[in-house]
């Protein structure tokens, strides 16, 4: 448990963090255990007062967050949410993902992540420039590309990283690339980052379907968040010949069980914003999502979904975690009791921060990669880092969730270690 005050870490993602962080501490050396509640408290948590003037004149408060989960190996790093459920205790668990994620493919990074607490929906352009901007301006002081570098997570995009560098590099009095990344290409962005996470999530389902020995030929998929993350991974799925067969998004659900046309979804969603009413599908209740018959589930939209009951009933043979945190820890146990394979969030979804990686170092030497280049490191490095993964849950007889954690902590807490406790 956590002695924290400013977040409440008896429910929500931050208590999933913690539980997750207790079922690693056995695994761990006996010298690297005494640093894990390191990893139980954020290093830094700022909460920051978001005011603007709307187009009508009027002046509305939001509120927002950056915490700097752990700075052990490197800056911070991790996204920039805006959704109306953000709050603390959702940050705060992020930002510990990130410091895990980093850590399970190595990157020389540590966690954060950031957040406001709006529906970006309901904004003109205007306004959400002017909330970006002054969100930019309160957190100036934190973030900067050796400190902390944002990026874009649920509701933010290239255009709002293009922003957030603008304002930083305005403070700073010239152009500053490396604040953030996913930006847009002509402004230091990196080919290949729009498309890198999904293209992650296929690539350790690719690698661990060979191994369970499913086939992807044919293999019926159901995905949940039809973005960034969950678009693109139906599109490769859809390419190695995998039937699409039910995607949610926060419009409603739609099924076809011969498999969704992509291309005409895609159109759909561009001119209405949803997946709900696509002719080439029927509509079915949301909850329903959880009872097709499927063989991979892909969770890309928000975390807390996979409950215990859904795990009882859902029908996959393998859980891809596009999502950030999307199980819960007793739904995890139940997984495991009905042999359905979880991908974690914390490798499953690496490959967007990892091309965020070779944006980042692409900025600081101002050489940039082509996109097959992108695209090969990418795949190597997510490639070994799955498998590492695979072997250590071998090697401890534990899930691919454990065996990543056990991989990241090691590396977070050995850098503790080796840094010592200041002042000693
Ligand atoms: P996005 O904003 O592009 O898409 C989110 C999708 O989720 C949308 O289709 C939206 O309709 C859907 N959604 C929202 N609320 C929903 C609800 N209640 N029920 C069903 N669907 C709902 O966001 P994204 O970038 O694709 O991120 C999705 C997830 O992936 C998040 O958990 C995010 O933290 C994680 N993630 C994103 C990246 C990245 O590079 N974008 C990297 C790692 C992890």
């Amino acid at each position: 448990m956590s002695n924290l005050s400013y977040a409440n870490a008896e429910y929500g993602p931050w208590k999933t963090f913690l539980e997750q962080v207790d079922r690693v501490a056995p695994y761990l050396s006996e010298d690297l255990s005494k640093y894990v509640d390191t990893l139980k408290r954020p290093k830094r948590a700022l909460i920051v007062d978001v005011p603007i003037i709307m187009d009508d004149g009027t002046i509305r408060h939001f509120e927002g967050y950056r915490v700097q989960h752990n700075l052990s190996r490197g800056p911070g790093k991790g996204g920039i949410r805006y959704h109306p459920d953000v709050e603390i205790n959702e940050v705060m668990a992020l930002s510990a993902w990130m410091t895990i994620k980093t850590a399970v493919v190595n990157l020389p990074f540590g966690g954060a992540k950031g957040g406001i607490r709006v529906d970006p929906r309901t904004l003109s352009p205007r306004e959400l420039e002017r909330l970006t901007r002054r969100y930019t301006s309160e957190i100036s002081h934190i973030i900067g590309p050796q400190k902390d570098i944002p990026a874009p997570d649920v509701g933010t995009n290239a255009n709002v990283m293009g922003w957030i560098m603008d304002t930083y590099s305005s403070g700073q009095g010239h152009t500053v690339t490396g604040v953030v990344t996913g930006k847009p290409v002509h402004l230091g962005g990196s080919l290949g980052r729009v498309k890198a996470t999904g293209r992650g999530v296929f690539i350790t389902g690719y690698e661990i379907a060979k191994k369970i020995g499913l086939s992807l030929d044919g293999a019926k998929v159901s995905v949940q968040g039809f973005g960034n993350v969950g678009s693109e991974a139906a599109n490769l799925f859809s390419e190695y010949k995998s039937k699409i067969v039910c995607i949610q998004d926060h419009t409603g659900t739609i099924f076809n069980a011969d498999g969704i046309d992509l291309e005409g979804l895609h159109a759909h969603v561009a001119a209405t914003q949803g997946v709900l009413g696509f002719a080439g599908a029927k509509q079915i209740d949301n909850e329903d999502f959880w009872d097709v018959e499927t063989d991979i589930i892909i969770p890309a939209a928000l975390e807390g979904q996979i409950t215990i009951e859904r795990a009882k009933r859902l029908k996959a043979k393998m859980i891809l975690e596009g999502a950030n945190g999307p199980t819960y820890p007793e739904a995890d146990d139940i997984l495991v009791g009905r042999d359905i394979v979880v991908v974690p969030d914390v490798i499953c979804n690496a490959g967007g921060v990892t091309v965020s990686y070779f944006e980042w170092v692409q900025d600081m030497s101002s050489f940039f990669w082509t996109e097959d280049e992108i695209n090969e490191r990418l795949d190597k490095l997510m490639i070994q880092a799955v498998a590492d993964v695979w072997n250590c849950a071998a090697d401890n007889k534990c899930t691919m969730r454990t065996a990543a954690y056990i991989l990241a902590c090691e590396r977070i807490l050995r850098a503790r270690k080796e840094r010592g406790i200041y002042p000693g």
